[in-house]
């Protein structure tokens, strides 16, 4: 996935777009359903250009939500709800330098968990049981003082979602681009 990533120059795309760096995914979020990703990894890439830092990233349902079959159940509505309101919150989660004045401009949620998908599956979906799901969580930031940005720390988003055992990561910053893995136990990832 490393030398997909990297082969594409996705700093010059926006990021709605780049998401399609995943050439072997199915990535059409609306129908939630994935030929293959692997529980307890996530995606995240990384985009700090000037004074604006995206966030994108791409977790299997299971990872954030410990489910991927649709909410129906009062508990599991419930479940997805707070789940939805934790991702509403980047900038808890993702630890970045207060110096550097960070705050959050825009995001986007999307997921077949929470509703986004086409109303026409009200006969059976055969294919539950099977369907994986996953939850895409796109934000951008503005930071007055991008130069004190020296690393982004992850371990907030383990803790909020201790499921999640590595994140593969595609960061690009004023040092040029990195593909790199974090996981709880080295959860900090320098620009
Ligand atoms: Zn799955």
């Amino acid at each position: 996935m490393r030398r997909l990533l990297l082969a594409l120059p996705f700093a010059l795309l926006p990021l709605a777009v780049a998401h399609a760096h995943d050439d072997d995914h199915d990535h059409d979020h609306a129908h939630g359903s994935l030929a293959a990703h692997e529980h307890g990894v996530a995606r995240l890439n990384v985009v700090l250009d000037d004074k604006t830092l995206e966030l994108e990233l791409d977790s299997p349902a299971m990872n954030l939500v410990g489910f991927e079959h649709p909410a129906t159940s009062a508990a599991d509505k419930a479940k997805v709800a707070a789940v939805r309101t934790q991702l509403e919150k980047p900038l808890a989660l993702f630890g970045l330098a207060k110096a550097a004045n960070c705050s959050e401009s825009d995001q986007e949620l999307e997921s077949p968990l929470f509703g986004d998908k086409p109303a026409v599956d009200d006969d059976g979906d055969e294919h539950e049981g099977h369907a994986h799901s996953e939850i895409h969580a796109h934000y951008r930031l503005a930071c007055d003082k991008p130069g004190e940005l020296k690393s982004l720390d992850l371990s907030p988003l383990f803790k909020a979602f201790p499921a999640t055992q590595k994140i593969a990561l595609q960061l690009i910053g004023p040092n040029g681009q990195q593909g790199v893995e974090a996981t709880p136990a080295k959860a900090t990832i320098n620009f």
